[in-house]
């Protein structure tokens, strides 16, 4: 039996199954598509936030990340640059030069140092190194296994597949995304606000490519061709799509540009289409029993600011170690209570700045206007900075006011366990879950292995921290 049942085989997903390996528990990934089925996702540009980079980069994975983003920039390079009112192809333009470190509803949140930690990349790219990475640990990720059903009693927790097959684990996680069957068949509420726009991305080529160059606001919504040759997107408002399974045609891709432009746009050829909304809603708990969620299964937004894939990936590096933990009995199931408690309040954080930003989009004077006052106010630093930790994802800190449950910053925490920083050797019992180390600052400190903070000198004591966060001494080992 697996100790831990993954449903859904996305950056989630892979990255959580990472974790677990790393951690010592053997996780089971149960993902729908196969291989061809994943294609069209990677339809847009996903960007990978400052602390995103920065917890991967403990994993040593941030630097593939980079190199992707790197070989996509030196295509795009050769192939177009963009015009001064084309709002994203210049915050992919600045990117490339390091200095963006995000955006809020397009607005462009800057680092002139040339050293910002942003990086832009297709997902399927990003998928195919989290996947390499699991590979190369040695999970298990079965594809064309559809979950229908998750029924969990005492001892544990069952994925049943659309062919009747069971299959059971310690505990399951719901990485399965927003339409989430184990967030449903579990019975977690999902509570928020339901759609007021829709988007479309789709690779088309317009008969007459000519008449749309650079990004348009226009009273009907919002057009934007992306960098990413023959791409380009959609905003309207009035309401979510009709029909989010329904393939794209080219016509309803046509009205859609002719709609917001007010021109007669034709499409002469669609290769392929998604569409999105600002669906918010936020799972009540991360957590009901032996059944947990993470990443798009737990909370849903618009994708304007690029935050999604970002909050998923930094719920899977706070649960990884606390599930491998508690699934081997090394750590009390009281644990896994502190990642809905760290993880919650921060999705609630994001789904308010992207209800925030969507409002900034919508057409109309007086949004214009808004547009241009919160542009004037982001030239004064403090403002700027409180809106680029929140989108660079570096306000997160999961006890504020205190100087635990901050981010510690670089550490080689590439073995997954926590790291004991000058404050002499491991207490006995713990060697299989912390390492000690020296460093040249003085301060004596504990890193938990997401790179946060358990303790440090003067603010409690070692032993209750070490108990708290990693369970009794030598309670495997002993
Ligand atoms: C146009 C667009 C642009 C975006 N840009 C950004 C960005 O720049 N930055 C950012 O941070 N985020 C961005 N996002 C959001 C980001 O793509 C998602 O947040 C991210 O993909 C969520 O990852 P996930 O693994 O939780 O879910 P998903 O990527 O949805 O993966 C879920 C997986 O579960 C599988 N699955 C589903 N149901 C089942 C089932 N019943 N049984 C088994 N498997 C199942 C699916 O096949 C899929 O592989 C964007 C989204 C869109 C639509």
């Amino acid at each position: 039996m697996a100790d831990v049942i993954i449903v859904g085989g996305g950056p989630v997903g892979l990255l959580l199954a990472c974790e677990l390996k790393l951690g010592g528990a053997e996780p089971l990934v149960l993902e729908a598509a196969t291989g061809d089925g994943r294609a069209a996702r990677s339809l847009g540009l996903r960007s990978l936030n400052a602390r995103s980079l920065q917890s991967l980069a403990l994993r040593g994975l941030a630097e593939p990340m980079a190199a992707a983003q790197h070989a996509l920039f030196d295509e795009l390079s050769k192939l177009r640059s963009p015009g001064p009112d084309d709002m994203i192809g210049l915050l992919v333009e600045f990117t490339g030069k390091g200095m963006i470190r995000g955006h809020f509803s397009g607005l462009p949140l800057f680092d002139a140092s040339g050293n910002a930690e942003y990086v832009m990349l297709k997902q399927d790219e990003l998928e195919a190194i989290l996947a390499a990475r699991a590979a190369g640990l040695g999970v298990e990720v079965r594809q064309g296994c559809a979950v229908t059903d998750v029924v969990q009693d005492d001892s544990g927790a069952s994925a049943v597949l659309a062919d009747g097959q069971v299959i059971t684990g310690r505990f399951l996680v719901g990485c399965d995304g927003g339409r989430s069957v184990v967030r449903k068949r579990s019975g977690f509420a999902f509570t928020g606000t339901p759609p007021t726009m829709t988007g479309r991305t789709a690779i088309a080529e317009l008969t007459d490519p000519g008449q749309i160059t650079s990004s348009i606001r226009a009273p009907g919504g919002l057009v934007t061709p992306s960098l990413v040759p023959g791409e380009i997107s959609t905003l309207e408002f009035g309401g979510g799509p009709d029909d989010r399974d329904e393939p794209m045609t080219a016509a309803e891709l046509a009205g859609s540009l002719s709609r917001v432009t007010g021109l007669d746009v034709r499409v002469a050829k669609l290769t392929t289409g998604i569409r999105f909304s600002d669906n918010t809603r936020h799972a009540d708990t991360y957590r009901r029993g032996r059944v947990l969620l993470a990443g798009d299964a737990a909370h849903v937004h618009s994708p304007i600011g690029g935050q999604g894939l970002n909050l998923g990936l930094q719920d899977a590096m706070n649960l990884g170690w606390k599930l491998a933990l508690v699934a081997a009995g090394r750590a009390a199931d009281a644990l896994l209570d502190t990642y809905t408690a760290e993880r919650h309040p921060v999705a609630a954080k994001v789904l308010r700045n992207t209800r925030a930003q969507v409002a900034l989009m919508r057409p109309g004077p007086q949004v214009d206007a808004l547009r241009e006052v919160l542009a004037e106010t982001l030239r004064l630093p403090e403002a700027h900075e409180h809106f680029a930790t929140m989108m660079d994802g570096t306000a997160v800190d999961y006890a504020p006011g205190t100087p635990v449950g901050r981010f510690a910053g670089a550490h080689d925490l590439t073995d997954g366990r926590a790291l004991l920083l000058n404050a002499g050797p491991v207490p006995v019992g713990y060697e299989d879950r912390v390492r000690a180390a020296v460093s040249d600052e003085e301060q004596e400190v504990l890193v938990r292995p997401d790179g946060y903070v358990a303790w440090t000198a003067g603010h409690g004591d070692l032993g209750e921290a070490l108990a708290t966060w990693f369970g009794e001494g030598g309670m495997l080992g002993a």
